[in-house]
């Protein structure tokens, strides 16, 4: 009985899985899932089609660089799942990029979408490689061939990709251009995440960001904060890092601290957010060396004594050792997986209130999701109007999730994880499986 051996079976025996403090972050997501498949009393069959990729492809990238010499690199396409749409998800170039941590980012693009109630499916990709050691041309050509190794994989009705670590618009317009000289027509949907000038939509590089300032003002709304009385602290002053607390320091609240690859930067009396920014784009993207706040280390700002707190930078930052040290009220997940499944259990004892990436961070995805409308329409919507939806759709999403958690009596992570997965099971009943 094979079964008998998986997660879900323990879970149905009432044996708690192990709780980890890792994290493979596949493994991390399952835990979740579990518990999540155990409340809505997921039949075995449900639970292993839901959990398993529907495809992976691992390609072999062949790279002329600039020394003319041949390099070979490895690239990702995971396709978790296409129920409830085309699948989408973004692309990610890092030196320490594994399959394990593609098949998990593609889950959570399956439960994100479901949540935030757009009609697609979850993948991601990936390829080994160290961007900031390569040429603008290196990269380009790498982009392209990772492209043509995938033409049939991607397209505005089967795959959608977009903007991940360390890849952006420019990216994303080689991707557009190598698919459409394929496929010959210009096909702008087959990626979000794009130049303006080439059918993007605007608001997009805010979306993360700004959908993370809508769920922690929701969730000071639950605990009765006043925005204009809270203090922040984010980690990760990149992309969603920086949006996030500008867009909450105008909301009223106090950011105290960012931090970077280069450290921490603290000032009781509230940083100057649009300065930082302005700082950074003069200094290769870092914080470093900013001297209008007093040096502190990532540890010591994922402690501070704040309102709320923002990961916004990697996976694992909030573990075991650190969770019990936390005094946040609030912890807005900007980033993928920034907290393991251990420090949960901490956090949750202690009161914190978790709002879990797969919510806080799908304002991405979201306004992705009307890029890919406005493309295939063909006419292209207005910021406010782009912002206005944004703002209504990830509101309806906390006050779902939140309203599942409470029903439940589960953490908001849980409760996201039963109601993503309770969409996407209630897809498959009615699609039923094809034979
Ligand atoms: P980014 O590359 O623009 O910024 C990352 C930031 O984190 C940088 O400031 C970097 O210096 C900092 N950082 C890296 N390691 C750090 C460390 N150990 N301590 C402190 N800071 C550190 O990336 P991004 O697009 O802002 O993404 C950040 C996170 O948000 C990732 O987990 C990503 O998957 C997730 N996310 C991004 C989007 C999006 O639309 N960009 C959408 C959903 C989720």
């Amino acid at each position: 009985m094979p079964f008998k051996r998986n997660v879900y079976e323990r879970a149905i025996y009432k044996e708690p899985a192990p709780i980890r403090d890792h994290e493979n972050p596949f493994e991390s997501m399952k835990e979740r899932f579990d518990v999540a498949a155990r409340i809505l009393e997921l039949n075995p069959g449900f639970y292993e089609y839901l959990v398993t990729p529907t495809r992976i492809h691992i390609t072999a990238i062949p790279v002329v660089m600039d020394n003319g010499l041949i390099k070979m690199f490895e690239g990702y396409r995971v396709i978790h799942n296409e129920i409830l749409g085309p699948s989408k998800g973004g692309i990610r170039y890092a030196p320490d990029i594994n399959l394990d941590e593609v098949k998990a980012l593609a889950a959570w693009m399956t439960w994100k979408c479901a949540i935030v109630g757009v009609p697609f499916g979850g993948a991601k990709g990936g390829v080994i490689c160290n961007p900031r050691e390569m040429s603008e041309g290196e990269l380009e050509r790498l982009t392209r061939r990772y492209t043509a190794n995938l033409i049939d994989v991607f397209g505005p009705d089967k795959d959608i990709p977009a903007p991940d670590m360390n890849t952006n618009a420019q990216i994303m317009a080689w991707i557009l251009d190598t698919y459409s000289m394929h496929t010959r027509n210009t096909s702008t949907a087959v990626v979000t995440g794009k130049p303006t000038e080439l059918g993007g939509s605007l608001g997009r590089v805010e979306a993360t960001g700004r959908g993370v300032m809508d769920v922690t003002l929701a969730a000071m709304e639950q605990l009765n904060l006043n925005a204009n009385e809270c203090t922040v602290a984010v980690q990760g002053f990149g992309n969603v890092g920086s949006v996030a607390a500008k867009l909450l320091a105008q909301q009223g609240c106090k950011v105290v601290a960012v931090s970077d690859v280069t450290g921490g930067y603290y000032n009781a009396n509230g940083l100057d957010i649009d300065q930082l920014i302005s700082y950074i784009r003069s200094n290769k993207g870092t914080l470093e060396n900013y001297t209008e706040a007093e040096h502190i280390s990532n540890e010591e700002l994922l402690t501070l004594d704040v309102d709320v707190l923002v990961p916004a930078a990697k996976e694992d930052q909030i573990t075991s050792k650190n969770a019990g040290d936390i005094r946040a009220k609030i912890i807005a997940e900007g980033a993928n997986g920034p907290t393991t499944t251990r420090a949960d259990e901490i956090l949750k004892e202690n009161g914190v209130l978790v709002i879990p990436d797969i919510l806080a961070n799908a304002g991405g995805v979201t306004v992705s999701y009307f890029e890919w409308v406005q493309d295939r329409m063909g006419y292209f919507w207005t910021l406010e109007r782009v912002n206005k939806r944004l703002d209504r759709m990830m509101r309806a999403a906390f006050d779902d999730v939140y309203a599942v958690s409470r029903k439940h009596d589960v953490t908001m992570r849980i409760g996201a994880y039963v109601l993503a997965v309770g969409k996407v099971a209630d897809a498959l009943r009615m699609r039923g499986i094809y034979a």
